[in-house]
């Protein structure tokens, strides 16, 4: 980190402390009124005031519920900061005072419980947080600031609805974007890696057609049941037999429905799947595998017509720039000190901000910031138990506050300033 970037975030982190009670409460806020994907309204809307609040130019509605706040504050570069916004339809069962008791309704019109169990609220917060302290200290640096609150992370829709309306053309080009998720690990720690941050996803769904026919009389049905069952085998070896033992992939059958009566063979059947890789070439392999092995199920079992495969939700890879990833590193550790910047594994989770980068051609960088009680971690650590403790999307994911809420600021200001202050 050079002297001018160390300035810039010291100067602007020097309120922080101060702050750091507002931002609780607007995080206990946010996680106490959870929403869905593509119903942020009110998250949006709370995002819109502190953007205004803090002189940014605001435009609201962007891929439905997204918000884009540009700070231009002299030449140089145009640094995008992105947070998601939404939550998930989960009951939340953390047992915190502030934990949701909202409930919303679904796309089916189905009345769930809402909470926020991936942290995204904590990523609003982090990111209204930097964007205020940011703004104050703009004497101490030069170039643009957008921050981008994104919609529908969870649906893998939300990237993409902000770019069909027009966040490519309608605002300026970034040098640089930079995002980060709360995850399990040591409250007060980063962690990062450059290439692959989180997997590339693909959920398909596979419809299985048979004939239906009386359970007594087998010879004049063709089996969905069977059919389906063995597909499901078969698919086991595309990760076992077909995916060299230094590529990795996940391939993991999730829904298996066929029939209603213990008497009947049903019509068709339906497989739900959910692949994971890191590698374009491995998904391409693993995607044309699956599909080959479920039309060879098919035509070995008879089956009138060939099975309908569709895509249900697709996650790009996230790769993190070499060079910019660096650049973030290396002012993590000037800031924080080495012990507190891990490197990371690519994770097999998935996160569509991979897609602006990529999409965009623009270097793009994603780190997870630790959000574990420190000392609970290092006991279970200790203990071999890490893998007990609630992970992202589980009912009990509860980061704590300090100094998690801290740190993620620092992370945003410091990796800005690595670019907005040269
Ligand atoms: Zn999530
Ligand atoms: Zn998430």
């Amino acid at each position: 980190m050079g002297t001018s970037e160390a300035k810039a975030a010291d100067r602007a982190l020097r309120d922080l402390d101060g702050m750091l009670p507002d931002l609780a409460s607007l995080y206990k806020n946010i996680h106490s009124h959870p929403e869905l994907s593509m119903q942020e309204t009110r998250t949006a809307g709370l995002a819109a005031d502190r953007l205004r609040a803090a002189g940014y130019e605001v435009t609201t509605g962007v891929g439905k519920t997204g918000v884009v706040g540009l700070l231009r504050n002299g030449d140089g570069p145009t640094v995008m900061l992105r947070a998601d916004m939404d939550a998930l339809p989960i009951q939340e069962a953390t047992g915190l005072d502030y934990a949701s008791k909202a409930t919303a309704s679904d796309r089916e019109g189905k009345t769930v419980p809402v909470s926020h169990m991936c942290g995204h609220d904590m990523h609003v917060t982090w990111l209204a947080g930097a964007a205020r302290l940011l703004a104050d200290a703009r004497a101490a640096w030069h170039g643009t600031l957008m921050a981008v609150f994104q919609p529908a992370e969870e649906t893998a829709e939300g990237a993409q609805a902000m770019i069909a309306d027009g966040l490519f053309t309608r605002f300026p080009k970034p040098d640089v974007i930079l995002g980060q998720h709360v995850m399990v690990g040591p409250s007060g720690t980063v962690a990062g890696r450059v290439g692959p941050i989180t997997s590339a996803a693909d959920s398909l769904q596979i419809r299985m057609f048979g004939r239906g026919a009386h359970g007594s009389m087998p010879q004049a049905s063709i089996d969905p049941v069977v059919m389906a069952a063995s597909t499901v085998m078969r698919l086991q070896t595309v990760v076992s037999r077909e995916v060299a033992a230094a590529e990795a992939a996940v391939v993991t059958v999730g829904v298996l429905q066929a029939g209603t009566k213990e008497n009947v063979i049903p019509d068709e059947a339906i497989i739900k799947l959910n692949v994971r890789t890191f590698d374009a070439g491995v998904r391409a392999r693993v995607l044309a595998a699956i599909e080959r092995i479920v039309n060879a199920e098919a035509a070995a079992s008879g089956a009138p017509r060939p099975p309908e495969i569709t895509t249900l939700d697709s996650y790009p890879l996230n790769v993190n720039d070499g060079a910019a990833s660096k650049r973030v590193g290396n002012a993590f550790r000037a800031y924080f000190g080495a012990d507190r910047v891990r490197e990371t594994g690519p994770a097999p989770a998935s996160e569509d901000f991979g897609s602006f980068g990529s999409e965009w051609q623009v270097p793009s960088v994603f780190w997870f910031v630790g959000g574990t009680d420190p000392e609970l971690y290092a006991k279970a650590k200790e203990a071999n138990r890490l893998n007990e403790i609630p992970v992202n999307h589980s009912p009990k994911f509860a980061p704590v506050l300090h100094p998690t809420l801290q740190t993620g600021v620092e992370t945003l200001v410091v990796a800005t300033c690595a670019w907005l202050s040269a």
